[in-house]
């Protein structure tokens, strides 16, 4: 065991600040990784302040961890020391039920989660990547395309994977029509994502401001949703719309403007129920579904995609001091589009 830096919340209501935090030594099959990167994604900020209750403190959040590999295990074969590496949301899982078969670790009963989860290693919980180091199972990690920037890769391992794995699922080609409804932190990536899946891609904004920017992400067309001719001039004409919103909204809106057969698909967490009109549903044999980050054979695949692509996250580079500020701005939206940590800054406290 060795001694981490790293930020950690002490209780729902107090902030973030530097601590020191257990690591273990890597085991036969663990890569050791300096992190230089980590995005901030919301659900840190739900976890911090116990939103989705749960949360045992200290947390240290941080599931967008991207860094260069200091050591690894004897029996590990797919990395070495000084290799760029990632790691998302999963740190580990059971390797044997059906979703583990099947690749969908996501999905595994006894999934480790990269933080706040039980840690079979050295008791208490996982502690995420607010941290200048993490031990993690080689199985969990994933590699990085030598092109990509790093800070501006980090999200992709829970922003990007979340909306890539919807869009592969529901078979997005080119010739599609999918709609994304948010540009926020994870819309941004899908309409990204869409573009370069070759769809005709359709960003829905409550704001009109966001027109430019969202055409600049890769957008062909955007809407207003607030303006219901604007809305009604696509009705019965997606074949697929990926909503991130995690407020509020009407949902029957957006189901009205599917083809036939065409499908919803929440990565968005509203807190209250969505209130969903069966004929809504009927109408057009229409489908209403979530989807939960990807599995880490996809997460591999999402990585390379991007590389190839060349296609990053939209961020805003901070040092760990401003994270308290930043989530503060990330409750108004004030970020374009995801805040990535220097984890440089670290070695000062
Ligand atoms: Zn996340
Ligand atoms: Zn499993």
């Amino acid at each position: 065991m060795y001694n981490a830096k790293a930020y950690s919340a002490v209780s729902g209501t107090s902030p973030l600040a530097s601590t020191t935090i257990p690591r273990r030594d890597p085991n036969e099959y663990d890569v050791q990784i300096e992190i230089l990167f980590c995005g901030i994604c919301h659900s840190d900020l739900h976890s911090a302040r116990n939103e989705w209750t749960g949360t045992v403190y200290p947390i240290v959040p941080g599931h967008e961890i991207v860094g260069r590999v200091t050591a690894v295990g004897s029996g590990v074969t797919k990395f070495k020391p000084g290799d760029v590496a990632a790691v998302g949301c999963m740190v580990d899982s059971d390797g044997t039920c059906p979703q583990c078969k099947e690749g969908l670790e996501q999905f595994c009963p006894n999934v480790i989660l990269t933080y706040n989860s039980a840690d079979k290693h050295l008791g208490g919980v996982t502690y995420g990547g607010y941290s200048d180091s993490v031990v993690v199972d080689e199985r969990f990690v994933l590699r990085v395309p030598a092109n990509l920037d790093l800070a501006a890769t980090a999200p992709l391992l829970c922003a990007g994977i979340t909306t890539y794995s919807p869009l592969r699922h529901w078979g997005i080609t080119s010739g599609k029509k999918v709609g994304v409804v948010g540009i926020g932190g994870l819309g941004h990536m899908g309409v990204k994502l869409a573009h370069a899946f070759g769809a005709h891609v359709v960003a829905f904004t409550t704001s009109p401001h966001k027109k430019e920017d969202a055409l600049s992400l890769g957008a062909d067309e955007v809407v207003v949703s607030r303006n219901n001719d604007e809305m009604q001039k696509h009705a019965g004409s997606f074949d697929f719309i990926l909503d991130t919103v995690s407020a509020d909204h009407d949902i029957n809106a957006y189901l009205n403007l599917l083809a036939r057969d065409g499908n919803i698909t929440l990565v968005g967490g509203p807190p209250m129920p969505l209130s969903v009109a069966a004929f809504s549903l009927i109408v057009g044999r229409h489908s209403l579904s979530g989807s939960n980050i990807g599995g880490i054979a996809e997460t591999q695949e999402m990585l390379d995609f991007c590389g190839e692509h060349n296609i990053t996250s939209d961020v805003e580079v901070i040092p760990i001091q401003k994270v308290n500020e930043a989530y503060e701005r990330l409750l108004k939206s004030d970020v374009k589009y995801r805040f990535s940590i220097d984890m440089a800054s670290l070695k000062s406290e």
